[in-house]
Parts: C-alpha cells; sequence; structure tokens
C-alpha cells in the first residue's frame, strides 16, 4: 500500500463525472447506436496513494483508465490533475503532462519491439522528450534494468529472451524512465503465474515507497487489490456503484454487487462468516444498459423503484460511497 498524504493535501488527480461513449456506426456511417462503456464516474487519487478499480470484464475499468490517460478522448467530464484539466489539454500541452502520467499494460510484449533489444526500449521514452544525449541516456537506461532487478548484461537482449514476469519488470522499468507522479496499471499481473504475481507487486510498492508514485490499479481480482489499493473503487457496467478505504470495504460492502464479488474472494479465517450473494447470469450489454438501477436484473434485493429510478450516490462514512437505494 502506498503512503498517501493527509486529507488536508489536495489530491494529485480529482475525476469527475468522466464519461466515454463509443458511437456504433452502421456501414453507411450513420450511428446507430451507442455502447456507454464509462458514466460519469468521480473519485480522487493522492500523492503516493494507490486506487484500485475492480470489476468484472467488460464494466469500463480499462476504458477509464486509457481515457483518463487521453490514449483515446473523453466524451465528458473533468480530469484535474494538480488542478490542470487533462482533457481540456491542447496535443502541445499534452504531450508535456504525458512525462508525468504513465501505463503498465497487462501485456507489455504489445508495447514493446520485438526487433529492438531492451536498451533500447528503455530509452525510447527518454529520446521521444528529448532528455540527455545518447550517453546519457544509456547510463539510465542500465539504471532502470538494475532498479528492476536486471544486470547490465540484459540490455542487450531482445523481448523474447524474456519471460512474461521478466517483460513485465521491463515494463515498470520503462513506466518509471520519465519519473511519473501517476501510473495506471491495467491488470498487471493478471496473465502471470500466481508466484511471479507477488515478484511485480512487491516491485510496484519498492518503486511507490522509493518515487512516492501514485497507482491506478485495475484488476478483476479482488485478493490482488487488497494487498496493494489503499482504497477500492468497484466499478459495474460503466459506473462506480461503491467506494471505500480497502480494510472498511472488505470489513463493510454495502452494494449487494460489491458484496457479490467478496463472496467469490476465499477468507483467510476460517471461523469468519461472510453473507454469500451469488451472481446470476451475465451482465446486460453497455449498448443497452437497463433502465433504474443498472444491477437491477441481477440484484436478490431489487425493489420497484429499483427498476424505475437511477439511484443516486450516499456517502455512508468518511470516504465510504455507494449509489443504491438501500442507503438513500
Ligand atoms: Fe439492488 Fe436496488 Fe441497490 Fe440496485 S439499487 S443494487 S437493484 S437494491
Amino acid at each position: 500500500m502506498g503512503q498517501a498524504l493527509s486529507n488536508l493535501d489536495p489530491p494529485l488527480l480529482q475525476v469527475d463525472g468522466l464519461t466515454k461513449h463509443f458511437p456504433i456506426k452502421s456501414a453507411l456511417g450513420r450511428t446507430v447506436g451507442t455502447v456507454k462503456a464509462v458514466n460519469g464516474v468521480s473519485f480522487q487519487l493522492s500523492k503516493g496513494e494507490t486506487f484500485g478499480l475492480v470489476g468484472e470484464s467488460g464494466c469500463g475499468k480499462s476504458t477509464l483508465g486509457r481515457t483518463l490517460l487521453r490514449l483515446i478522448e473523453p466524451t465528458a467530464g473533468k480530469a484535474l490533475y494538480e488542478g490542470i484539466d487533462l482533457f481540456a489539454l491542447g496535443k502541445r500541452e499534452l504531450n508535456r503532462y504525458r512525462q508525468h502520467m504513465q501505463m503498465v499494460f497487462q501485456d507489455p510484449y504489445t508495447s514493446m519491439d520485438p526487433r529492438k533489444r531492451i536498451g533500447y526500449t528503455l530509452e525510447e521514452p527518454l529520446k521521444i522528450h528529448s532528455i540527455g544525449n545518447q550517453a546519457e541516456r544509456t547510463d539510465k537506461a542500465l539504471s532502470l534494468l538494475r532498479k528492476v532487478g536486471f544486470s547490465e548484461e540484459h540490455y542487450d537482449r531482445f523481448p523474447h529472451e524474456f519471460s512474461g514476469g521478466q517483460r513485465q519488470r521491463i515494463g515498470i522499468a520503462r513506466a518509471i524512465a520519465l519519473g511519473p507522479q501517476l501510473i495506471v496499471c491495467d491488470e498487471p499481473v493478471s496473465a502471470l503465474d500466481v508466484s511471479i504475481q507477488s515478484q511485480v507487486i512487491n516491485l510496484l510498492e519498492e518503486v511507490q515507497q522509493e518515487l512516492g508514485v501514485s497507482y491506478l490499479f485495475i484488476a478483476h481480482d479482488l485478493s490482488v487489490v487488497r494487498h496493494i489499493a489503499d482504497r477500492i473503487g468497484v466499478m459495474y457496467l460503466g459506473e462506480m456503484v461503491e467506494q471505500a478505504p480497502t480494510d472498511e470495504l472488505f470489513h463493510r460492502p454495502l452494494h449487494p454487487y460489491t458484496q457479490s464479488l467478496l463472496a467469490a474472494v476465499p477468507i483467510p479465517d476460517p471461523r469468519a462468516k461472510r453473507e454469500r450473494i451469488e451472481l446470476q447470469g451475465e451482465p446486460p450489454s453497455p449498448l443497452h444498459p437497463p433502465k433504474g438501477c443498472v444491477f437491477h436484473p441481477r440484484c436478490p434485493y431489487a425493489m420497484a423503484v429499483c427498476r424505475e429510478a437511477e439511484p443516486q450516490k450516499t456517502t455512508v462514512s468518511a470516504g465510504h460511497e455507494v449509489q443504491c437505494h438501500l442507503y438513500e
């Protein structure tokens, strides 16, 4: 977990109403529908903090991460980074801010050129941002390799000569090359064996201790997020249905969807009991989200109001918000 500054410090990132809709076009170019991938999501992230984002695949969490860094353009909302709205920046200004915000991908191989040596992969971001001369960039690449547990001899190797876990360590080295303050980690350990997952998580934690970087950590595995996150946001069908400090969320999950996700996580204490809610069916398509509460077709507590009216966000305790009619 990170060492977030106190609540009195302004957040590093304040996201308000982030929305990303994808139009569906017919063969003639007419818009025939809209995929509502992310719908009005708000949260904040402090310096040195890790915010975990969880939910089933297709809930919009990866789209949210990519929209935040403007790898895809938002439909609406604000993302204030140290008070500056990232969504309002022109191309040139955005490039300057990109140094501060990086991404670690699920499969780092996709962001590496298989024909280029690892030294080149690590020097490339410095070159793009015109940082240092060639000798300085090489020194930096070597120091990054050492930081993530490699030696200088790895500088001349190619991506295919590394295992999945090793490539993820290189992905992290590349992400920190420019000294960012925010890293979006998109399912960074999902494709790795459990034994390798903890090595990568430990490396992310070491990097955070050393550089004070903040993470938006996206994952579908709640046990992984529990280990690394200070706070957790739960997404369902493009909406953030609950967010809370990590311990609070695990001990007092309120939203029926959060309860169902937690029911699938093993409890370390065999005497402890947890109410089991089993999810019925698949999530509806974001092309046709249900009216009212988007979770109502799968919710065992659904009431008449849930089928008609969208629940509003309710703050139940410090930092714990839930979007459900049961708590309004
Ligand atoms: Fe269930 Fe209603 Fe709460 Fe939605 S608003 S989660 S349907 S109880």
